[in-house]
């Protein structure tokens, strides 16, 4: 049992709240407030659905993944795993405005027209700074949140409030790992007495995610290589290029990452999770021989449940997503990726008081690494 005091010793003092918005939209006290997350009123319940849903309070992921996913599709690296593919949007204005290939874009454009989902949450941000949740109903919508912002939004309130009002039956979400691990407690783990209809989320898009970046740090310094409101795309290419890349005006200019990288939230190398493992699909961007050029108009998908493979296999039935073939090293590439981000995350955590800290209660999941 945990009171609203624990969420903010345990998570918001010790620079783990990664800003997704889980314990928003259910009562007054909780809000955001440009990326930071701020308590009102020091409530006194001792389960409340705000620390219940926190990704960052202690949570057995071992146990939260058994509830979710069958034992032999886990694979230790990077979880539940039913196959990769690369793919990409076949309809070329997608691709115009999307992230990288399309492919989430394209999938919750068909999941809405199919009815598989009656509402989406998505991100919907000014150019690319300033971010916010946002619910929408038709297909048409959803190209109005293509892209990535790297400022995380609390786009779950929105969710929240959604679930709340029990006015959908089945919410498609997409979200960084934070956000769809705190989706997965909220649909497997849920207060007996208030589980906030949970059972309304019908899918669960995961993005990959290295780490999210400072909301006013961002500001700033986009400022000072654009004008923010002309900024149209940011990307950060594969490693070897060490840079973030920001379009304006159809102008590219490239920005050290040594730049950046004190702008990634704390909370953000506590997280032990790269692929979006709490998932039916999780997509990033492709990785493959034909260099960066190519990849960025790519992605990569990782199938994980079995709604997952139904969604994806219309998508290319209906030839709304193309594919091609992953490279043999594609699976080894990125469970050595995903592996990078959990040590990271151990050893930030040992590093604050010797203890696995939030992952405490799934530390055999993390001993060998
Ligand atoms: C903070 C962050 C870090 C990322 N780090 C990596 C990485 O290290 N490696 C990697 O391969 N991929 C990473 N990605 C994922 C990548 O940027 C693309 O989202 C992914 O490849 C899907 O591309 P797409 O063309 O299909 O996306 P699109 O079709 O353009 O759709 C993107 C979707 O993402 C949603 N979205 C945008 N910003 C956010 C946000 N901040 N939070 C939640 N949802 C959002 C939008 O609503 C939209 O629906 C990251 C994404 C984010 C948001």
């Amino acid at each position: 049992m945990f009171s609203t005091f624990a969420l903010d010793t345990q998570v918001l003092q010790r620079d783990l709240c990664t800003g997704c918005g889980a314990c928003q939209g259910l009562c007054p006290y909780w809000d955001s407030v440009h990326g930071r997350t701020v308590c009102y009123f020091d409530c006194e319940r001792l389960d409340g659905r705000c620390q219940r849903f926190c990704p960052r309070m202690p949570t057995d992921l071992d146990a939260l993944r058994r509830k979710a996913f069958p034992e032999e599709t886990i694979l230790p690296e990077i979880g539940p795993f039913r196959g990769l593919y690369l793919t990409r949007a076949a309809d070329e204005t997608i691709r115009a405005g999307a992230q990288h290939g399309g492919t989430v874009t394209a999938l919750m454009e068909l999941a809405l027209r199919e009815g598989l989902i009656d509402a989406a949450l998505l991100t919907r941000a000014q150019g690319t700074l300033d971010p916010a949740g946002a619910l929408v109903t038709k297909a048409e919508e959803v190209r109005s949140c293509s892209g990535s912002s790297f400022q995380i939004p609390p786009s779950l309130a929105a969710l929240n409030r959604a679930l709340r009002e029990d006015r959908y039956r089945s919410i498609g979400v997409v979200g960084t790992p934070c956000k769809t691990l705190a989706v997965y407690k909220m649909r497997h783990d849920p207060l007996p007495e208030n589980d906030n209809h949970a059972g309304n989320i019908g899918l669960v898009v995961g993005l990959f995610c290295g780490w999210g970046l400072d909301w006013d740090g961002m500001r700033e310094l986009t400022g000072r290589y654009a004008d923010p409101a002309a900024v149209s795309h940011m990307d950060i290419p594969p490693s070897k290029y060490h840079s973030l890349e920001i379009t304006a005006e159809g102008k590219t200019t490239s920005v050290n990452l040594d730049e950046v990288i004190p702008l990634v939230r704390p909370a953000c190398r506590a997280c032990a999770d790269m692929t979006a493992e709490f998932a039916d699909l999780s997509v990033g961007g492709a990785r493959s021989a034909d260099g960066w050029d190519v990849d960025k108009k790519w992605n990569q998908v990782v199938v994980r449940t079995k709604k997952g493979q139904e969604l994806l296999e219309l998508a290319i039935a209906k030839g709304v997503l193309e594919c091609k073939d992953v490279p043999e090293s594609g699976l080894d590439k990125l469970k050595k990726a995903s592996l990078g981000k959990k040590r990271t995350a151990v050893r930030t955590l040992r590093e604050k008081d010797g203890t696995l800290g939030y992952l405490e209660p799934c530390g055999q999941m993390f001993q060998d690494l």
